[in-house]
């Protein structure tokens, strides 16, 4: 059975033993684009992508499935090699504990997600960033555009066009590096990894 026809099966719901670590070949491939329409298994692929972020922030479901929390997922991380990024980025609290008004700022699956256009200015965040597919700390700022423009086409086929940024851009760009075989750390200063350089932004 091919792998996305066993993670696309109705009752499987992708836990962390789907997801493929560091080293493995599939993370360093060029995902190949989707075409339209989309199969029946690209857009269930994408639904369980996101379904996977969900479960991996609830923390019943969580502590249920041994999952680590997520705000994006790209399809290579589960050995598919194609051009499908899955980001779910919740809001904060307020600091009374009030649930937030909307409960996400970012809750979407993208196809062929592209970045037009970035801000000359880079960001990194503060404490450096993790990935489900690398299991241990990769200490650093990882340089990355502050802003940029995206576009994808969702499940639909209809294309849509992005402005991101603070953290959303960051999650977008460390998924699309995915989909281009690139690991976070590849974009961490070996020689001096906390180096600020001028006009860097410092993301909390
Ligand atoms: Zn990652």
């Amino acid at each position: 059975m091919s792998v996305i026809k066993r993670l696309t099966r109705s009752s499987h719901l992708i836990d962390m033993d789907d997801i493929i670590r560091d080293g493995h070949p599939t993370l360093r491939l060029k995902a190949e684009e989707v075409t339209f329409p989309l199969s029946d298994e690209e857009i269930i692929l994408g639904e369980k992508m996101l379904g996977f972020l969900r479960n991996s922030q609830d923390p019943v479901m969580a502590e249920k499935m041994g999952l680590r929390g997520g705000v994006g997922l790209a399809a290579p991380q589960v050995d598919v090699s194609k051009r499908i990024i899955a980001v779910l980025v919740p809001n904060p609290e307020s600091p009374d504990g009030e649930p937030p008004k909307e409960a996400y700022s970012l809750q979407e699956v993208l196809y062929n997600p592209k970045i037009v256009s970035h801000s000359v200015q880079r960001a990194a965040l503060k404490d450096g960033e993790g990935c489900l597919s690398v299991d241990e700390d990769k200490p650093g700022y990882v340089l990355r555009n502050s802003r940029i423009t995206v576009e994808y086409f969702d499940k639909h086929g209809e294309k849509h066009r992005i402005k991101l940024k603070g953290y959303n851009s960051i999650v977008v760009q460390h998924e699309i590096d995915h989909i281009n075989g690139v690991m976070f750390y590849d974009r961490i200063n070996i020689q001096e990894p906390f180096r600020v350089e001028d006009g860097l932004i410092l993301l909390d």
